[in-house]
């Protein structure tokens, strides 16, 4: 679903001078198959955030390819990556991008705008994801009138609204407590169940890294994969049995 090949990238450091750059990714490969939740650890600076926003188009990688449920996205232009995120990919960011000036419903209904969605779905579907994220009170808030956590929850169930195929995370849980970590998790594990969604994210918590069918560590720019606590095709042979014993 998601298939990044030798993708390199490095950062130009000023305006000009060629020699002023940091190179930050080194030929990662790294396939995340239909239905799977990947997990990316590392350590602050790794990459992370790099590796993510070259696999939605944010940036451009210096090198390497992206392809993205079977889309090559090699000569896709600004507008084009727009386009294929907002109707394929779900972003989560860590600083929640909410748009200051819309309401916390506003912030969610956005892509249903966008996409020229009807405005009786769009209200039964930003209604739903209200609703699913504990937000239902707070509708008419603006972001600033919202705490981190629920700042976070209208970030993510706005990811949501156009029913992504693929859902892309940095951080996510990172400004959420305890409950709403579990909360989170658990939508996060029944949209993966249910909608066969498929997850990469990006995390320093334990707990969130330990949802992924694969965790992947990235350290000074190299991927290696450090566990698979349910690979994927185990999970689906398992739930097989499961159906085969009923
Ligand atoms: P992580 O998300 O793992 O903390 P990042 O991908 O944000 O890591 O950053 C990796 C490295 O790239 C860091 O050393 C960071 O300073 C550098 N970096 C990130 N963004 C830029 C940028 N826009 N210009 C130059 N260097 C950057
Ligand atoms: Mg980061």
């Amino acid at each position: 679903m998601i298939r990044i090949e030798r993708l390199s990238h490095r950062y130009q450091l000023g305006a000009k001078s060629k020699d002023r750059s940091v190179s930050v990714l080194h030929d990662i490969d790294l396939h995340v198959k239909e239905g799977e939740i990947v997990t990316l650890v590392g350590r602050s600076g790794s990459g992370k955030s790099t590796l993510l926003h070259a696999a939605c188009g944010f940036i451009r990688p210096s090198s390497g390819r992206v392809i993205i449920d079977g889309q090559d996205t090699a000569n896709f232009s600004e507008g084009d990556w727009a386009d294929f995120r907002r109707q394929r990919i779900g972003v989560i960011f860590q600083s929640f991008q909410l748009i200051p000036s819309m309401t916390a419903y506003e912030n969610i209904e956005l892509p249903l705008v966008l996409e020229g969605i009807g405005e009786t779905e769009r209200n039964q579907r930003t209604n739903q994801l209200l609703e699913r994220f504990g937000l239902a009170g707070y509708a008419e808030h603006y972001p600033g009138e919202l705490s981190g956590g629920q700042q976070q929850r209208v970030g993510i169930a706005r990811a949501l609204a156009l029913k992504p195929r693929i859902v892309m995370a940095d951080e996510p849980t990172g400004s959420l407590d305890s409950d709403n970590e579990r909360q989170f998790l658990d939508t996060l594990q029944q949209l993966n169940a249910e909608e066969r969604i498929t997850f990469l994210i990006i995390t320093h918590d334990e707990h969130v890294a330990s949802i992924g069918h694969r965790i992947v560590r990235i350290e000074d720019g190299r991927l290696s994969e450090i566990a698979s606590p349910r690979p994927l095709a185990s999970t689906a042979s398992a739930q097989q049995q499961e159906v085969s014993s009923r």
